[in-house]
């Protein structure tokens, strides 16, 4: 019996994870660190609830889905809506459960097959689910350092673009985790000279105001992201995908044909059909923002970065001390610090006016004792 033919014994694991792939072995999962704190400004989620009578609303259209039946396939309805509210054609809007779907969509659909490069160009620092999952499908990373403002180094992009001809490019911009915009005319250069995708992923454009969606009509090449988790609907998972009609029919080949459940469609359904309170709900995030930031701006051994996001990247003199005397305090934050260009950075995301005070509060206490 050769060792190919030798069955392996039923708990011999190393077996079994030697048929997975290096390139996922090679991988650090995407961590959610769980620490059970009464304030969380940890995860770029709103901190605001439904109101009373668009909870009510929710109510009565939970209840009557018959959950015993598949949802619809097309998400018809709130496709329709969100073309509506987005003013974009039907045909140019794909959703995903969550824009991290969208994300693995598009690079199943442009790096997986044989007509392509296999390479993915991203900014560093960025959201980190653009290396994870090409890194999880073989694709090739190829990362470009932003510049000190941690806005596009133009010039480097661009010969990368030019020596690497990338199939795929990830634009997060506002960027997570620096919470800056890019400029504008770095990002219309990027998809003027890239033969391949350029993704504006713009999770964080209702607070910053700007968009590149009208951008798709003269760029056959462009799809932009959005997402409802950070405007108070992450629990909902659904993310929006919007391009021209003939990519999106292509992308839609690769998605799972049940992938938004009939909870989701029909509760999204009802709060972008009553969104006022979200549009009040953000510009109460955008003014905290603003005043959090002025606030971290005076504090000594900070060092904020300016936001146009519903959260504030910064660096403290000892990241890791910060975030577990926070976390005594009961407020968790993002902790980044690693060696490099991370080294003592952190995220806090913009909470209620009450919890943006005691975050304050508690991280003037820390620095001062
Ligand atoms: N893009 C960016 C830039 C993000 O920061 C996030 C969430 N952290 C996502 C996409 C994923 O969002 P979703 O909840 O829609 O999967």
């Amino acid at each position: 019996m050769t060792s190919k033919d030798k069955k392996p014994e039923p708990n011999d694991s190393s077996i079994i994870v030697s048929r997975v792939s290096q390139e996922i072995r090679d991988i650090s999962p995407y961590s959610v660190p769980r620490f059970d704190c009464k304030i969380r400004l940890d995860g770029n989620e709103s901190p605001f609830s439904l109101p009373r009578q668009v909870q009510d609303k929710v109510d009565r259209v939970v209840k009557e889905i018959d959950i015993n039946r598949y949802p619809d396939s097309e998400a018809e309805r709130l496709i329709e809506i969100i073309s509506r509210v987005c003013d974009f054609p039907k045909g140019g809007v794909l959703l995903g459960n969550g824009s991290d779907e969208l994300i693995g969509m598009l690079i199943t659909t442009f790096t997986s097959g044989t007509s392509g490069t296999g390479r993915i160009l991203c900014p560093s620092p960025t959201f980190s689910m653009y290396k994870l999952t090409g890194l999880a499908m073989g694709a090739e990373i190829i990362e470009v350092p932003l510049d000190e403002k941690f806005d596009i180094d133009l010039d480097a992009t661009i010969s990368m673009i030019e020596n690497n001809d990338p199939d795929l490019i990830f634009l997060a911009s506002p960027n997570n985790p620096t919470g800056n915009m890019y400029s504008a005319s770095k990002i219309a250069e990027i998809v003027s000279v890239a033969k391949g995708i350029v993704v504006v992923d713009e999770a964080y454009s209702d607070f910053s105001g700007y968009t590149f969606l009208p951008l798709v009509k003269e760029c056959e090449n462009l799809v932009i992201l959005r997402t409802l988790s950070k405007v108070g609907f992450a629990g909902l998972r659904i993310g929006m995908l919007l391009a021209r009609e003939n990519l999106v029919s292509e992308i839609n080949k690769v998605r799972y044909p049940y992938n938004i459940n009939s909870l989701s469609q029909a509760v999204a359904e009802v709060v972008l059909e009553n969104h006022k309170f979200v549009t009040e709900n953000i510009q109460l995030i955008i003014r905290e923002r603003d005043r959090i930031y002025k606030a971290l701006s005076v504090l000594e051994g900070i060092d904020a970065n300016p936001s146009d996001a519903n959260f504030i990247f910064f660096r403290a003199n000892d990241a890791d001390a910060v975030f577990s005397e926070l976390v005594e305090r009961d407020i968790l934050i993002r902790n980044f610090n690693r060696p490099g260009r991370l080294q003592n950075c952190m995220r806090v995301t913009i909470g209620t006016p009450q919890e943006n005070d005691s975050f304050l509060s508690a991280l003037g206490e820390i620095l001062s004792s």
